[in-house]
């Protein structure tokens, strides 16, 4: 039977966009969704507008008997078993409807929140690492929405550092049970849980998954925290004394927690990607609409340039980070898709899908997060004093958005996350870095080519984004090779090119999308989505060579210094286009539709 690593070379690898041009027709775009994902669209929003809308006042009072009520009646409608084999209640639907799940919970704020965490960290890893008999017996009233799960990874002492966990675990003298205790913190649903997911040290050595549940001797809940935001979302601690575990509900193997620690967070990231999307989408709404009510001298504030550049950006931002999210999720998918049909178990396909794009959901979760904070924070600036009262959405929805950088690994530790699996892809033969990157410095010692650009759609971006893909092989080609090792601890450095990289996937996945709608429409019928892809590919451009320069300067000296600050010149050199009329075309489009509406 093939490895998953030879299935998997028979796609495009993840951190490969950063080598090879892709095509239109490669990736997966939000026009492709299926009928049955668009019906499924419909009954969640139908859900949120009819029974969660009308309750957000009940909800953001913590209300967890109504927060339980509304997920059991997910669970009824189908919704929680959507990730789930039918053998234990679901449907198990591909994994680009479970993005698309978490793009459109988001609009339930808090509750989002609770239905991410029972379905995604607090199910998946029973259904990718359990034992039959594991998954026989808690998956099915998890399913159904009968019970509750929840991850408990955080420690007072250890969070972004999680595998510095004091939990410790030992096994019984008669063999039967393990002996778990530990304190654990800010875990989601903890107030209504009834299984979580517990990760502790076996003899305060080997870091251990195990299936607990709540009602057994030993557990017991600290006081719910009071957060910023997400205020209807329950996050308590929760402490282990003494808790008999028996042995069979060790998850996994003894030692190998950290496998179902990080690889429950590459889901979790692009899930987290995807709701930031739904989030921002609904913010965006919110704005346009005050921005077309709201009179000042005389008139709609939308009709002011400064509006409309504000109403742009979101979109444009939107409009890209989707493009990104739907285009990891397919290739995710795909890949799980291959893994399956060659023999893999479906834990070992589920796992290897989301492990082989580890590096885009790192990214996927930072840019999507910092989508929707810019879109939170402009949102609330164009609600004007409106946006810091409680009467108008704003104000929640600020406070909302501001978590997402911060959990499912901060936004630090996945730009750096990107970067360093990037480097060990090279190192270990996944990706040919290396061999690039001599490509392009022996490119860089030939003329430029004066050639007139070839005249097809999108080529100058194309040339543009080929560019963007050379520079950043020649930076971190040079600079891993001056640094080595040390590289790894340079943080500044490594964020920069953690940048480079988000800005040419978002990129490349905004100029795809919208050629291959073009390809099935026209030119004219998308020329908004070209306004917004060319934008975007302008600005980062420029961020291209602002953070380019930051990592030259911060090592390379004299005719180092010198050559690599002329490739960096040669590499983003862009005639720019006219982004204020671009942008008032964008905004004007979402001002006419009174709505987000690409
Ligand atoms: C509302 C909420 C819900 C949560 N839900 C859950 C849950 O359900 N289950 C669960 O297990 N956890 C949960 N968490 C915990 C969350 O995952 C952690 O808060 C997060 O991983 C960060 O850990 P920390 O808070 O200890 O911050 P720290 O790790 O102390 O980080 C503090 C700052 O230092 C930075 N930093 C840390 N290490 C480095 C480094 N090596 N280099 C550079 N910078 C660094 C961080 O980026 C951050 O800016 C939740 C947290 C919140 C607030």
């Amino acid at each position: 039977m093939e490895t998953i690593d030879q299935i998997a070379q028979q796609s495009i690898r993840g951190g490969e966009f950063l080598l090879k041009d892709i095509t239109a027709q490669d990736i997966f775009t939000p026009e492709d969704f299926s009928e049955d994902q668009r019906m499924i669209a419909t009954m969640v929003k139908d859900f949120i507008e009819q029974r969660v809308v009308p309750n957000f006042n009940r909800l953001e009072k913590l209300d967890i008997d109504l927060t339980t009520k509304l997920l059991k009646e997910l669970g009824d409608l189908g919704v929680l078993g959507i990730p789930f084999p039918d053998t234990y209640g679901g449907s198990q639907m591909d994994f680009v409807t479970n993005i698309l799940l978490s793009e459109l919970m988001a609009a339930s704020r808090s509750l989002a929140l609770s239905f991410g965490a029972h379905t995604s960290i607090g199910m998946l890893p029973i259904l990718y690492f359990g034992t039959e008999a594991q998954k026989q017996k808690y998956l099915p009233p998890l399913v159904a929405g009968d019970q509750f799960a929840a991850y408990c990874l955080t420690e007072p002492g250890s969070g972004s550092d999680a595998l510095a966990a004091k939990s410790s675990a030992v096994l019984a003298d008669d063999g039967t049970h393990y002996l778990l205790n530990g304190q654990k913190m800010w875990i989601t649903n903890a107030g209504f849980a009834d299984v979580f997911t517990v990760f502790a040290k076996v003899d305060g050595k080997h870091f251990t998954g195990f299936i607990v549940e709540k009602n057994w001797e030993g557990v017991s809940l600290g006081a719910e925290e009071d957060k910023l935001g997400i205020k209807g979302s329950s996050t308590r601690q929760v402490f282990f004394e003494q808790v008999k575990v028996p042995t069979e509900n060790v998850l996994g193997e003894i030692g190998k927690g950290h496998k179902i620690a990080f690889n429950i967070l590459n889901v979790g990231r692009i899930k987290l990607g995807s709701g930031a999307i739904g989030g921002s989408k609904v913010i965006s709404n919110h704005a346009i609409r005050y921005a077309n009510e709201r009179k000042q001298f005389g008139q709609a504030i939308s009709s002011f340039g400064a509006i409309q550049h504000k109403l742009a950006e979101q979109a444009i931002k939107i409009y890209v980070n989707e493009s990104a999210v739907y285009r990891a999720a397919n290739d995710i998918g795909q890949l799980e898709h291959s893994l399956l049909a060659n023999g893999k178990s479906l834990g070992e396909a589920l796992l290897g899908g989301a492990e082989e794009y580890a590096i885009e959901c790192a990214l996927m979760k930072v840019h999507s997060s910092e989508c929707l904070d810019f879109a939170a924070d402009e949102g609330l600036q164009i609600f004007g004093g409106m946006g810091y009262s409680e009467e108008a959405p704003m104000a929640a929805t600020y406070r909302d958005a501001r978590i997402n950088r911060i959990f499912e690994g901060t936004n630090e530790i996945n730009r750096m996350l990107s970067v360093d699996m990037v480097l060990k892809r090279t190192m270990n033969g996944t990706l040919d870095l290396v061999n690039a990157a001599k490509a392009v410095q022996k490119e860089l010692l030939s003329m430029p080519s004066f050639e007139a650009a070839p005249v097809s759609f999108f080529a100058q971006e194309k040339t543009m984004l080929q560019n963007l893909k050379k520079g950043f092989l020649l930076l971190a080609g040079a600079t891993a090779q001056a640094l080595l090792q040390k590289l790894s601890t340079e943080q500044e450095i490594l964020m920069q090119l953690s940048d480079m990289m988000g800005d040419i996937y978002l990129a490349e996945s905004a100029i795809l999308r919208t050629e291959k709608m073009t390809l099935r429409t026209s030119v004219e019928a998308t020329a908004r989505q070209q306004d917004m892809t060319r934008v975007f590919l302008e600005d980062a451009v420029e961020r291209f060579s602002f953070a380019g320069k930051r990592v030259i300067t911060a090592w390379a000296e004299g005719e180092m210094k010198r050559n690599l600050l002329m490739g960096l010149r040669r590499f983003t050199k862009y005639d720019g286009i006219n982004t204020v009329a671009a942008r008032r075309n964008i905004a004007q489009a979402l001002i006419d539709a009174n709505e987000y509406c690409f």
